[in-house]
């Protein structure tokens, strides 16, 4: 049963963030009631993955009545089996048995270096470079059109997902923080790069940023007036997490003009929303704040990853794309879980993935069927399941690339042989050849 006909009367005034991470996790009064036994697990498993929640999420989003599966619970809460045994022993362990900080961050980092922090290459690959040389550690320029920025205040958000791939970035793993001060150095690269139309502000979450520090960025590339520059995209999940980002915190009206402004400068302003579930769109919280960025004449469009425990039904799917066009949002991407960190519990094979999108795509009209999926970021880059054939009697995958680091793959349909199992692209074999087309070493060339 899926719980959208639950009315939830959250009313519309000023409301203060209470943020819980680990340190104080146990004061939530729903978690004081818990035994002390669960919330050891908590505590064991948030030692190694990032933890944050808040009380919109606690008040508003969670059923207490059920965190055994509540998706909600389980998107922020730490959970015994996002862990290995043996890796959930080992802290465990130290935990009961040092009090030294030192030990026990050494130990987490150990176990969190086994949990592929850096999936898709994120390391090598990507950071742009100034034609003096400098290294833009603060961004990442993977597909032609679009770079991404990480603004060095919004490396963090209102509370945490469990699934998620920027895990490292908040767990404090220094050298895994990407993050840039400086709106200079993404002006000059975007001056020296015209190919680029898209600036995607990410994160972490750029919408933790106070208005007046995201304005600092928004006016200097309105000021720079690039030619290139056709959109500003914001990678976000404060509607979900903190609706009262857009109507009732003390920047929120401040916010919203700024999106204006970059309307107003005929740049689009694409807002890139993050919902996991139904839950999420179903406070009128969340449905004014939609309302609200729409007014600015800003886009909201969606995304998610598909996630074992949380919405691995196309009910859910096909229900949460008629409910964001109903809304005035654009579905667009469902994302195959990434093969990092916590990936063994949430993720699902991408065969499953694929009948779950077509069976909810089946179920929208047109409006919605601007969704794209189920898509895998490797990488190589956007990879696409778009069927499952049968030729001669043998089955096979259709792949194709949504986006590519070398743009001439793009839209070209390859071939993988059918593999029930494989939950990512390194578990799939080619179908007709000993190499994947983006494996080939003259198609490996970068273009940047
Ligand atoms: C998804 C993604 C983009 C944007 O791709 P679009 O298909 O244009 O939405 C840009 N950079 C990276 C690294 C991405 O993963
Ligand atoms: S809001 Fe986005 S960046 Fe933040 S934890 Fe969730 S998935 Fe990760």
């Amino acid at each position: 049963m899926l719980r959208e006909d639950k009315i939830r009367c959250d009313d519309i005034k000023s409301h203060k963030i209470q943020t819980y991470t680990l340190q104080n996790f146990r004061k939530i009064p729903q978690i004081e009631s818990m035994s002390t036994e669960k919330q050891h697990e908590i505590e064991i498993v948030g030692n190694v993955f990032p933890f944050k929640t808040n009380n919109y999420v606690i008040e508003q989003l969670i059923d207490w009545n059920n965190t055994q599966n509540d998706p909600m619970f389980i998107l922020n809460f730490p959970q015994k089996n996002m862990l290995s045994e043996a890796h959930y022993k080992k802290m465990k362990f130290v935990l009961e048995n040092y009090s030294d900080q030192k030990e026990i961050i050494n130990v987490a980092n150990q176990i969190r270096m086994q949990l592929n922090p850096h999936p898709a290459g994120q390391l090598e690959f990507n950071i742009p470079k100034l034609f003096d040389g400098t290294k833009l550690l603060g961004m990442q320029h993977k597909y032609k059109e679009t770079c991404l920025f990480f603004p060095s205040q919004s490396q963090t958000c209102h509370a945490y997902c469990t699934f998620c791939f920027r895990w490292p970035q908040f767990v404090g793993i220094d050298e895994l923080k990407f993050a840039m001060n400086e709106s200079n150095q993404l002006i000059q690269y975007l001056q020296e790069h015209d190919e680029i139309t898209d600036i995607l502000f990410t994160g972490g979450d750029p919408m933790i940023m106070k208005a007046k520090i995201f304005s600092a960025y928004i006016d200097a590339i309105l000021e720079a007036d690039l030619p290139n520059l056709k959109s500003i995209r914001i990678g976000s999940k404060a509607i979900s997490y903190w609706p009262y980002k857009f109507i009732t915190d003390n920047d929120s009206e401040d916010m919203l003009e700024i999106f204006k402004k970059v309307t107003d400068n005929n740049l689009h302003l694409a807002f890139m929303a993050h919902f996991n579930h139904l839950t999420e769109l179903s406070t009128p919280s969340a449905k004014l704040a939609i309302k609200k960025i729409s007014d600015t004449g800003a886009i909201i469009r969606t995304q998610s990853p598909i996630l074992s425990k949380i919405n691995n039904n196309s009910e859910m799917w096909s229900k949460m794309w008629n409910l964001q066009v109903q809304l005035g949002c654009i579905p667009y991407y469902m994302f195959v879980v990434r093969d990092t960190g916590a990936q063994k519990y949430f993720g699902i094979t991408l065969v499953e993935a694929y009948k779950i999108f077509v069976d909810a795509y089946r179920q929208v009209s047109g409006l919605a069927r601007t969704v794209r999926g189920p898509s895998m970021s490797a990488t190589p880059g956007k990879i696409l399941i778009d069927g499952i054939i049968t030729l001669n009697s043998q089955k096979f995958l259709t792949l194709r690339f949504l986006q590519c680091r070398n743009p001439d793959l793009v839209q070209k349909p390859f071939y993988a042989k059918y593999n029930e199992n494989a939950m990512w692209i390194d578990e799939l074999q080619p179908a007709f050849s000993n190499k994947f087309c983006f494996e080939l070493d003259h198609v490996k060339t970068k273009f940047n």
